[in-house]
């Protein structure tokens, strides 16, 4: 089981699935919403209990993104068409015991930075 929260405290969630697919997307819809880029996992939705006012933001037409409307922490991203739920690794207690599988939409990366961690890539 996986505790979470935002920064100030108003948003919490509890996973109780195994977290799959822990990657970090450089699309520029994460970097623009995280400032940098955003790591994430994702569980079944019946795996994730939400707890505070979350505000979504329909950034496409296929997914939502889900923060704190009081610090702007970003941490969910919904699929409209997908069962699944992605959450914040950032947002997690420690130790998560988790580790990164892939880098996604590596295209899209900001052009400031490299990635050198060995964890494989994917555009
Ligand atoms: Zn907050």
């Amino acid at each position: 089981m996986h505790k979470g929260s935002c920064l100030c405290g108003d948003v919490t969630f509890i996973v109780s699935a195994p977290p799959e697919g822990a990657s970090v997307c450089h699309c520029g819809q994460c970097r623009r919403q995280s400032g940098h880029l955003w790591a994430s996992a994702y569980v079944s939705e019946e795996a994730i209990e939400v707890q505070g006012p979350v505000a979504w933001y329909e950034a496409s037409a296929m997914a939502r993104r889900g923060f704190c409307p009081r610090c702007g922490s970003f941490l969910f991203w919904k699929a409209h068409d997908e069962n699944t739920m992605s959450f914040a690794l950032g947002a997690l207690d420690l130790p998560t015991g988790l580790k990164l599988e892939k880098h996604i939409f590596v295209a899209d990366k900001g052009d400031y930075y490299d990635i050198a961690d060995g964890v494989p890539q994917t555009d």
